[in-house]
Order: C-alpha cells, then sequence, then structure tokens
C-alpha cells in the first residue's frame, strides 16, 4: 500500500475471510488496513461467520460486509463480480485447507470463491490451518497450482496451533499481513539491484565481559532493509547487536566490533550496487582488550583506545564503488556538521539527524544531503523515511546513469 498512500489516492482491498480460528487476528488486520486508510470492502464465507461476527467487520470496516451470492442488496445481483471491480487486491485470511482447494480449482459455488474466480486483480491468501492439513500433499498440490497461477502467498507461519499441536500452519499475525500488503504494492525502485546495508551499534569489548556501546537500536538499518526489499532489491545486512527481528528475505550477518563489521561489508562488498551506512559504528576501540577480567581498584583505570577504519569513508573511495549513503547523528550544529562530512567521505548522499530526536525511538526527524542542497523530510515513523530515503536514492541513481550512461554500463558490466 505504500504506492497507495504515496499516489494520495484511496485504496481499496477485498478482504475475504474463510472458517478458521484466526479469523480473530482478522479484526486487528482491518484496522491496521484502516489506519493507513485502505477502504476494505470484506465478504465472508459461511464457515468465517462461526468464528467472528460480520457485524464485527463491519464496525471495524465502515462498510457493508458480504456473505451471500444471492445477497438482495447488491442492485443487479452481480455481486460476484461487482464487488472486486474497483479493488486493488483480494486478500484471503485466514484462508483454509478447503478454500485454497476451490481456489486452485476455479471452484466457483460461494460468493467469497466466484469473486475469486471472476476477479481482475492480484489475489493474496494467507492459509490458516492445522499442520498435518498443511502438510498433505494435496495441500503442497494446490500451493504449487496457486503459485503457478499467479497467486501470492503471505505465509503461513510455524509455531503453537489452536488445535495444541505445533508446526507449519498457524496464520501470520495482523501486522506481518498488513506488512505484506504493503511490501507486495511497494513501487519497485530498486528491482534487479544488491544493496548492502549496516545497522545497529558496535560493542568494541574492554575485557571479556564489558565493553563500549551505544544506545543504537537498529530500527532505522532494519527499516531501510525492509523498504529496499519490498523496492525489489536483494539485501545483504551487516548488523551489529540487536534485538530486531531480521527482515524476511535479507541476507544477515551479524558481527559484533566496528573490526567485524569492517571485515564483514569487505567480504560482501563486490557487486554491491549501493551501500547504505546506517551503522552507529564506533569511532574508537580498545586497544589491548584484556583476556580476564578487570578486577576492580581504587586507583584510576584509563582505556586506551585507537580509531577505527571509516568503513563508508573506505568503500567509497574503491575503484568501481557502489553508490554509497551515509548517515551522521550530531548533538548540534547539523547541517554545517553533515555536510562536511559528506564532503569528507566523499558521499553522493548522507541522510543526517540530531541525536537527541532519533536514538532507539521509532521516529525520527532526517534530513538528506547531496550535491543539491539540503532536503528535509520531517518527522515520521522509521518506515516512512525509509520508504522517501530509496525514492531519493532511485530519483540520484537514474540520474547518474542517465548524465553517465556509458560509465553506467561499463560498472554494470564490471559488477556481473
Ligand atoms: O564520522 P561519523 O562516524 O560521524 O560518520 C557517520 C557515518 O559513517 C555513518 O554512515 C556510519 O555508519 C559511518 N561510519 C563508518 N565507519 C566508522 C564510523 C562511521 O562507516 N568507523
Amino acid at each position: 500500500m505504500m504506492a497507495i498512500m504515496e499516489q494520495k489516492r484511496t485504496q481499496k482491498l477485498l478482504l475475504g475471510l474463510t472458517g478458521g480460528i484466526a479469523a480473530y487476528k482478522v479484526a486487528e488486520l482491518v484496522r491496521l488496513l484502516r489506519q493507513a486508510e485502505i477502504d476494505v470492502q470484506v465478504v465472508m464465507t459461511e464457515a468465517a461467520c462461526r468464528f467472528i461476527t460480520p457485524v464485527t467487520l463491519q464496525a471495524l470496516s465502515g462498510n457493508t460486509v458480504y456473505t451471500d451470492l444471492w445477497d438482495p442488496r447488491m442492485a443487479n445481483n452481480m455481486a460476484h463480480i461487482d464487488l472486486s471491480r474497483d479493488c486493488d487486491a483480494i486478500v484471503i485470511a485466514p484462508a483454509s485447507a478447503d478454500f485454497m482447494a476451490k481456489v486452485a480449482q476455479g471452484l466457483a459455488d460461494d460468493l467469497l470463491s466466484t469473486l475469486c474466480v471472476a476477479r481482475e486483480c492480484p489475489l493474496l491468501i494467507a492459509p490458516a490451518m492445522n499442520r498435518q492439513m498443511w502438510d498433505n500433499p494435496a495441500t503442497q498440490r494446490n500451493v504449487a497450482t496457486l503459485l503457478g497461477d499467479g497467486v501470492t502467498l503471505l505465509g503461513p507461519a510455524a509455531g503453537d496451533q489452536a488445535c495444541g499441536e505445533v508446526g507449519m500452519g498457524r496464520m501470520l499475525e495482523a501486522a506481518e499481513i498488513f506488512t505484506g500488503v504493503q511490501s507486495y504494492f511497494a513501487p519497485k525502485l530498486l528491482a534487479g539491484k544488491k544493496v548492502l546495508i549496516t545497522a545497529g551499534p558496535t560493542f568494541e569489548a574492554i575485557d571479556p565481559v564489558r565493553g563500549i556501546t551505544n544506545r543504537s537500536s537498529g530500527k532505522m538499518g532494519y527499516a531501510i532493509a525492509r523498504a529496499v526489499l519490498d523496492a525489489g532489491a536483494t539485501v545483504t545486512l551487516v548488523s551489529g547487536p540487536s534485538h530486531l527481528c531480521a527482515p524476511r528475505g535479507a541476507v544477515v550477518v551479524a558481527v559484533v566490533s566496528a573490526a567485524q563489521m569492517n571485515e564483514a561489508v569487505l567480504a560482501n562488498i563486490t557487486g554491491m550496487d549501493i551501500f547504505i551506512s546506517v551503522a552507529a559504528v564506533a569511532d574508537y576501540t580498545i586497544k589491548q582488550p584484556s583476556r580476564s577480567k578487570i578486577k576492580k581498584s581504587t586507583t584510576a583505570l584509563t582505556l586506551d583506545l585507537t580509531p577505527t577504519i571509516d568503513i563508508v569513508g573506505h568503500v567509497a573511495q574503491m575503484p568501481n564503488a557502489p553508490f554509497c549513503v551515509g548517515f551522521a547523528a550530531e548533538s548540534d550544529n547539523l547541517h554545517e556538521y553533515a555536510e562536511a562530512k559528506r564532503k569528507r567521505k566523499k558521499l553522493p548522499l548522507l541522510a543526517a539527524n540530531l541525536v537527541q530526536s532519533a536514538v532507539g525511538s521509532d521516529d525520527n526527524d532526517l534530513i538528506l544531503f547531496d550535491d543539491d542542497g539540503v532536503h528535509p523530510l520531517g518527522r515520521q515513523p522509521k518506515e516512512a523515511l525509509a520508504r522517501e530515503l530509496i525514492q531519493h536514492i532511485a530519483t540520484l541513481m537514474g540520474r547518474e546513469s542517465i548524465s553517465h550512461p556509458r560509465a553506467a554500463e561499463k560498472t554494470n558490466k564490471e559488477k556481473t
């Protein structure tokens, strides 16, 4: 739905529910979709109505819920066609094994299955079933058929099931389905690109138990990784210690220290089109960490620190360097320091923020610096900023390949 929000036109989803205990999660999904200003038309099968009532979904979606192929409220009795005609997609959640079998076979014996057969728009399915139903060869044949027909599957996940068993078949959480729908509709601005991203803090050991680190959570870098994946690129994420979940589809290389981060970047940089250096890398490391725990004493302790390698500065100087994006967090003089840093590190683009407005928070107030000047993005959730950053990168890279078409061609050949 990013395309949706960026184009500032109301988009519409037909949300179909089939019979499954996971139907309760759909109330939250409708809420998330409505929050993103997406119009939601709910259609339920008879079995779905046994798990959650149409009244609940009508109240949450603000639209009449349809359940019956023969509903007299549809003016011309063409509900099975009309309801999906102005929709951008049909999303089925939860999708039972039975319903997936029906769609795979093209059966149309109730309103929802008929809508699926008669659709002109993409179909996204979030399966929800017992693990043995999911593993059943017939279900797997149907999954293969659906994928072959261009249907997109959201999930399922593995985990505890309502029946008490544990395994594959659990429906994704509402937020995950929402993200899946968002990803599906994101403009593929970086299709085919290879992107290396650093994220999170680093940890410089003082002794086996202590170290120097910072308050970076990794949220900005992980949000960028997700947005880059949504934009159609492949992502390698070199991450310092972080509690965040790895973005689905990214290759994650976990590191601890600045030196390890540098090694991981160098090991993965060849062939990359873009390097986004979001990590809050330590600028100094302990010259000689103690092998054993330093004992407490009453005298002052002096730590001998030595500068770390400037990873992004080094990468930007490489022959055939990827398009490099740096980050800067400053406590004052943001504009002056950020632009000086961009020039010093020879970066086409640098994103800067005041330390106090970002670290650990879900929001940030980001300003982009490039050869054209300064572009404030304003205070927004990190996910939204990530999408705007990607738009900016795509514009600058597009411009670069127009003004230096031969160089771009040469670089592409060298990268393949
Ligand atoms: O010089 P400063 O650390 O403020 O620069 C910030 C930018 O440089 C960020 O993009 C950060 O990821 C990167 N950096 C780096 N290696 C370091 C220190 C910072 O790549 N050792």
